[in-house]
């Protein structure tokens, strides 16, 4: 049946050639293969279908009017976690390689889509359709660029498995929802991080180059909860650089523009969510959004720490502060962000209100990009619920 399936008669798009999303479009990886086919209706920055695509995965789409649907999405339970041992080298404990790791082990399934760094550069993504653990476990760490991760769904299609985990970030995964039925599987499994800020390979070495007093020995950084950006060097030491102090006038054209017309932070349509920013300081951060999730993170629990999700402090005044510095392109000194970054960690916003701090700043930011670039796109590009989170704020013309 699926021999006669119109996408095998499509043909990928050359790899430097300007893709259906222009300069919103995301590398996600759909049109390096025949299922550019379906691009009109696949893809997260033409055909925006959040909603439609929850129901299909979840069974239902978020309730607008629950708190921590409106802003996590659909979800049977969260929590914070760490492994009892980590991963050294992954980006956190590794709890994602882990979950990946034993479902192959246990046969769950036959494939993991994920991304490997090429040879020459450890932040040059290289996706993967991994057939080992150990190709798996080379897959750790994040690999802070845009990935196409959904190049390989052809060699799935051509290798005849039926049964998938793709590992990926919001507009990876909602495309690959939307083509989902085409993929002749009998059971895909996904497993999600958020994602906010990515940046090409070159922006990422702008940012590095403006941020990092080393930027060639960067391993990894995260944006941390305690307003920080820890950068890890090769010989272990870190890095702290409060977010205050960031050159925000150099860095303003730096992240992707399909990273500022983003509103699927927390990759809504993803089985299984591991990410950080909901979590207290040091722990990770779970979703688990329906029954697919829950079986994924039954495999791991007894590798893990966990505790309830906590929420302190008020984010709404520092979420309206950030509006106007955002726009402007302010950078405080350095002792100022410094002194900033300690009191905001002091008394700022934690655990779920930390990630809907990050969530609020993100949206408004993102919504003024959409309305001032693309005012065409704003009504249906925004979903409701990010509508309905900017709402709250007062936002400059
Ligand atoms: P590991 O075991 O180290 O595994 C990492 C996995 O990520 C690997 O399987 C790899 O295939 C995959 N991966 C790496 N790079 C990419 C990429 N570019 N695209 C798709 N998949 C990739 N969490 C938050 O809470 N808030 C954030 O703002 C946030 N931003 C992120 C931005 C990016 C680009 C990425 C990739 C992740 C982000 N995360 C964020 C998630 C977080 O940083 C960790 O990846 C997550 O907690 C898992 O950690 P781990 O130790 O379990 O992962
Ligand atoms: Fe194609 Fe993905 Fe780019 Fe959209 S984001 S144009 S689906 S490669």
């Amino acid at each position: 049946m699926n021999s006669l399936a119109p996408h095998l008669k499509a043909k990928a798009l050359k790899p430097n050639s300007r893709r259906p999303a222009k300069e919103l479009c995301s590398e996600c990886g759909l049109c390096d293969t025949y299922y550019i086919h379906y691009v009109k209706e696949a893809c997260a920055f033409i055909h925006q279908q959040i909603a439609d695509l929850e129901a299909a995965a979840h069974g239902k789409s978020r309730d607008l009017n629950q708190e921590n649907d409106l802003y996590f999405g659909v979800h049977q339970e969260m929590m914070a976690a760490k492994k009892k041992q980590a991963i050294p080298g992954a980006q956190w404990t590794g709890i994602v390689s882990t979950i990946a790791c034993e479902m192959l082990d246990r046969g769950l399934v036959e494939g993991v889509v994920c991304v490997q760094n090429t040879a020459e550069d450890r932040f040059q993504p290289q996706p993967i359709l991994a057939r080992t653990t150990e190709e798996i476990l080379a897959a750790k760490v994040n690999k802070p660029t845009l990935s196409p991760n959904l190049s390989v769904l052809e060699e799935i299609e051509k290798s005849g498995m039926k049964r998938l985990l793709v590992i990926g970030v919001g507009c990876q995964i909602q495309a690959l929802r939307a083509v989902e039925k085409k993929l002749g599987l009998e059971k895909l499994y996904v497993l999600g991080t958020p994602c906010v800020d990515n940046v090409t390979r070159s922006g990422l070495q702008k940012f590095l180059e403006t941020t990092s007093r080393s930027p060639e020995t960067v391993v990894h950084y995260e944006f941390m909860q305690d307003f920080r950006v820890h950068f890890k060097h090769e010989d272990g030491s870190m890095e702290m650089v409060p977010f205050f102090g960031l050159k925000t006038n150099k860095l303003k054209d730096v992240f992707a523009p399909s990273c500022m017309t983003c509103f699927d932070y927390v990759n809504s349509l993803a089985d299984l969510v591991v990410g950080y920013m909901g979590a207290p300081f040091g722990w990770q951060w779970i979703v688990v959004r329906n029954d697919t999730g829950k079986e994924m993170l039954e495999l791991v629990k007894d590798q893990l720490n966990t505790q309830d999700v906590m929420s302190s402090g008020d984010r709404k005044q520092a979420v309206q502060n950030s509006i106007p510095a955002y726009d402007k392109g302010v950078t405080l000194p350095m002792w100022a962000a410094k002194m900033m970054g300690v009191v905001i960690e002091k008394i700022g916003p934690k655990g779920l209100e930390y990630a809907r701090f990050s969530i609020d700043s993100h949206f408004t930011r993102n919504y003024l990009y959409v309305k001032r670039n693309y005012p065409e796109k704003l009504a249906a590009h925004v979903p409701e619920y990010a509508k309905k989170i900017v709402e709250k704020y007062k936002l400059p013309d």
